[in-house]
């Protein structure tokens, strides 16, 4: 550990910026999910994510940053309960999850839903709207039945803005749009009445003109309905306009977060860097040059097997780099990223910071 990062250890520990929106509702503690691959006589483990730890707060936008490959869709299914981590906890208002508690777990999923990506694939073509909706609808409340269902069901439409809802009801998904269909998936969601909602790239395969309108129907449910919301994105521009904190993920690891604003104006991460640098936003400074021009998108090369997952595309990489891991620590009282060489990627951000701070 070299100096910058022994004062970084001793830093306060981080308040996070969506923990101002209101209280914690979902925690993930130190998951770590890893797959078994087979090849040939040998078995290899894959690390899909590694040692992640973060909150979800209620009426806050978590956004998960990161490119193809990342771990932030096999992340998102363990926070669904589709997927058991290899090790760590998941806490629902401060009760940890337990699988092996049936009826515990049934509560879990009922209270954390999840927005796919596909709309064309999330609903079955031989079923309308209403039999999408009315399922869950009837699992989450029991008692009602006839009349009472259908209000549900238009009550759901209504939120999700498809109006009028008798007219979408009956329909057929593909007698609707990617940007109505999205909106029945979103519906179907809330069918649950839930406190959490994991969007998982929710606008990536919706035509560019009805993005911001779902976007803003999420924000607007998020408000509304004080959900506690994870929207996971490549897009970091998108992650700065609709989320409260933005986590960045490489290689399974969060290697920077911070508030969304302060992170994509001054990033601090070398990978950070090169998504903000890579992001079609014509106000961001970084976009036309700045730190962009010292870093390469792809050096080439396989990702090493130790120390720092980034080495190999750093253009600040140095030995220790390649043989020792970084630690996620903080650089301010709402920020944290896991790098060496700090001094060197974000000198501006440490001058303004953590010098002043944590070496009186
Ligand atoms: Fe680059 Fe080294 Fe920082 Fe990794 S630890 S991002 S290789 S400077």
């Amino acid at each position: 550990m070299n100096d910058l990062a022994r004062s970084r250890a001793t830093a306060p520990e981080l308040t996070p910026a969506a923990a101002f929106r209101g209280p914690l509702v979902l925690e993930a503690q130190g998951i770590s999910k890893g797959f078994r691959l087979s090849r040939g006589l040998r078995a290899d483990f894959l690390w899909a994510v590694r040692e992640v730890s973060f909150g979800l707060y209620r009426s806050a936008t978590v956004a998960l940053v990161g490119e193809s490959g990342s771990g932030k869709s096999t992340l998102a299914r363990v926070l669904a309960g589709q997927e058991r981590p290899t090790s760590g906890h998941i806490l629902l208002e401060g009760r940890e999850v337990r699988p092996s508690s049936p009826r515990q777990f049934r509560t879990y999923k009922r209270d954390v839903q999840m927005v796919f990506q596909d709309p064309f694939a999330s609903l079955n073509p031989v079923h309308t709207v209403s039999y999408h909706l009315a399922r869950p609808w009837r699992i989450h409340h029991p008692r009602q039945s006839g009349a009472s269902v259908r209000a549900g069901l238009e009550q759901l439409m209504t939120r999700a803005q498809l109006a009028p809802p008798g007219f979408y009801l009956d329909k057929y998904p593909h007698e609707l749009s990617g940007g109505q269909r999205q909106r029945v998936a979103i519906a179907r969601a809330l069918a649950a009445e839930p406190r959490v909602l994991l969007a998982d790239e929710p606008v990536s395969m919706l035509d560019v003109s009805i993005r911001l309108e779902v976007m803003g129907l999420l924000d607007d449910l998020r408000s509304r309905l004080q959900l506690a919301v994870l929207y996971i994105t490549h897009d970091i521009a998108s992650a700065r306009y609709f989320s409260d904190e933005i986590l960045v993920m490489y290689a399974g690891q969060i290697v920077e977060r911070g508030p969304s604003e302060g992170l994509t104006q001054r990033p601090a991460h070398p990978y950070t860097q090169l998504l903000v640098a890579s992001a079609p936003d014509p106000q961001n400074p970084m976009g036309s040059g700045g730190g962009a021009a010292r870093l390469q998108p792809s050096a080439g090369g396989d990702a090493p097997a130790e120390g720092c997952q980034f080495s190999h595309r750093c253009p600040y990489s140095d030995q220790q780099c390649r043989t020792q891991t970084p630690a996620l620590l903080p650089i301010s009282s709402s920020r944290a990223a896991s790098c060496w060489h700090l001094d060197v990627a974000a000198p501006e951000l440490l001058g303004a910071g953590l010098r002043g701070r944590v070496q009186p």
